[in-house]
């Protein structure tokens, strides 16, 4: 994998460069990162036969950078669960998931665990192997090697990713070693192009969670192109002081988030130039860039250049980008989400799958070299959204994201929104489906719909609409207080409902559907 052999380089080359940094104060060089990961790939291929996956629980630390590596060497695909926001009956049913498939496989049945954080435990969890963030420290003590042999490569899965799935459990996209280092050589493309005169690699803002495909742009383009990466702690993340103090001192010269994670730094007025003089590219990805947050961005950074990209974490990250200058962002059109990068192809199709016309909104589908594999143990779900198609000669698979969008004349993609229930809240991806599954298989419940309640355009937050199937024993606020922990069991904070509304029944359509747009909230 072409991805592992640059760091290999690298750490030979510049072995004291740092790799990671974490706002917690710990780092580690290229060559401390590469003997780590080393040592603990040897002891991961003892444990796992190659190809089973393997669970890196945990938060931002220089240490959950070395297990990602190591899985990769070991040739297991890493499955990152962030311990900040998943609960453990979500671990639970994504390691029964990894459980059930290595059933007859190898003999085998517990996954194993390497937990940089405490490792949850409850009832529904099934039996796993886990080494404690200790015995992690002890094992990259000890010396080791990697076998090359079984380093993942082409088809080989580098990692299985969990996302929010609309039938109740999560889905984990299979992303392949060959997407990786294909996205990889465009996010340092790009970069490249958009940037000069970072002396020994520059430093790249690490603020979204490992389980967030987001957070693959900077772990790609970092550590695949020499620079270093700045993780921001979940702890830091809790305050703003902290994190702006964090900003700060991070050096960081690319920065990688959510537009919402970007604007809740602008309400800090100190955020500019000044307080990070080395800024010169913001790289954003996975929601909607609001005109205004890019024009306020380019006014306080006036040395720095402002990216959009879009793409589905079921194509690698990233497939389109675009450079949003000062007048686009002072214009009254959206901003564009970029033209396809060399290696994709984008079309636009109706209902029946045929193309349409440029100029023509559609389903946006995504042909290429980065599409991956499908959903983890679910061929009905890969059957129904992945595909084939040839580009330029040669067999690639393609996959119908559900986005409704259109190409100009000029090949650039705009987006305007979805085509079934999946939403972005800050950023997150969130199929209202899940949340509705979970509420209805309460036994107070009878009839559960989740809308979302937006202001200004975007989703400020989500509504739980319910019928219970009793009269309320108890303040409406309380009861509803009572099921959101009841969800906050099996749902990542950012899925619980911000309120609960009490009907006695829900709003119908002509035909006898749930009538959601009635439900949703325009402010
Ligand atoms: P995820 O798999 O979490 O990265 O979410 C992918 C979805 O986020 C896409 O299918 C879009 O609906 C949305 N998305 C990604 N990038 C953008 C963007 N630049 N603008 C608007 N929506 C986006």
């Amino acid at each position: 994998m072409k991805y592992l052999e640059n760091i290999e380089r690298f750490a030979r080359e510049w072995p004291d460069r740092t790799a990671v940094r974490a706002s917690t104060g710990m780092d580690l060089t290229y060559r401390g990162l590469w003997a780590a990961s080393e040592a603990l790939a040897a002891q991961v291929g003892a444990r796992v036969e190659r190809g089973v996956p393997v669970i890196v629980y945990g938060n931002k630390d220089p240490f959950m950078v070395v297990c990602l590596l190591a899985c990769m060497k070991a040739g297991c695909p890493y499955v990152p669960i962030d311990g900040s926001s998943v609960p453990p009956q979500r671990t639970a049913s994504i390691a029964a998931q990894i459980s059930a498939s290595m059933k007859g496989d190898t003999g085998a049945e517990a996954p194993l665990v390497l937990a940089v954080g405490a490792f949850p435990r409850c009832e529904e969890m099934p039996p796993v192997d886990v080494i404690e963030h200790r015995a992690i420290g002890d094992l990259v003590a000890a010396a080791g090697h990697s076998d090359r042999e079984r380093w993942i490569d082409g088809e080989d899965l580098a990692y299985i990713l969990f996302t929010s799935g609309s039938t109740g459990a999560p889905k984990g996209v299979e992303v392949t070693a060959a997407c990786f280092d294909n996205f990889c050589e465009w996010d340092l493309e790009l970069v490249r192009a958009h940037t000069a005169g970072f002396e020994g690699g520059p430093v790249w803002l690490d603020q979204a969670p490992f389980s967030f495909d987001l957070s693959v742009f900077e772990l790609a383009g970092a550590l695949g192109g020499g620079g270093a990466l700045y993780s921001l702690a979940a702890e830091t993340q809790l305050s703003m002081a902290a994190q702006f103090a964090a900003l700060k001192e991070s050096g960081a010269g690319i920065w990688v988030s959510t537009p919402s994670f970007a604007e809740l730094c602008l309400a800090n007025a100190d955020f500019d130039q000044n307080a990070m003089p080395d800024l010169k590219l913001f790289v954003f990805c996975g929601e909607t860039l609001p005109n205004a947050t890019a024009a306020r961005l380019l006014e306080r950074f006036p040395r720095a250049r402002v990216l959009n990209t879009y793409g589905p974490t079921e194509s690698t990250v990233a497939v389109t980008a675009v450079e949003v200058t000062a007048e686009m962002a002072a214009g009254a059109e959206p901003l564009p989400v970029g033209s396809p990068r060399l290696g994709t192809r984008i079309r636009i199709v109706d209902e029946e799958g045929r193309a349409v016309p440029a100029g023509t909104f559609g389903e946006v589908v995504i042909e290429g070299d980065t599409v991956a594999r499908g959903y983890f143990g679910r061929p009905d779900l890969t059957a129904r959204a992945f595909g084939e198609a040839m580009l330029d000669g040669t067999a690639v698979r393609a996959y119908r994201t559900g986005d409704e969008g259109c190409l100009d004349a000029e090949g650039m993609l705009h987006f305007r929104g979805r085509l079934d229930l999946q939403v972005k809240l800050n950023g997150f991806r969130i199929e209202l489906g899940e949340i509705e599954s979970h509420l209805r298989r309460l036994p107070e419940i009878a009839a559960a719909a989740v809308a979302p309640v937006y202001r200004d355009g975007k989703i400020s937050h989500l509504v739980a609409h319910v019928v219970p199937s009793a009269p309320l024993q108890d303040t409406p606020f309380r009861v509803g207080l009572a099921l959101k922990e009841r969800l906050a069991e099996f749902l990542p904070h950012y899925m619980i409902p911000k309120k609960v509304a009490f009907h006695e029944s829900l709003p119908m359509t002509g035909n006898g559907k749930l009538d959601r747009r009635a439900l949703t909230e325009k402010k």
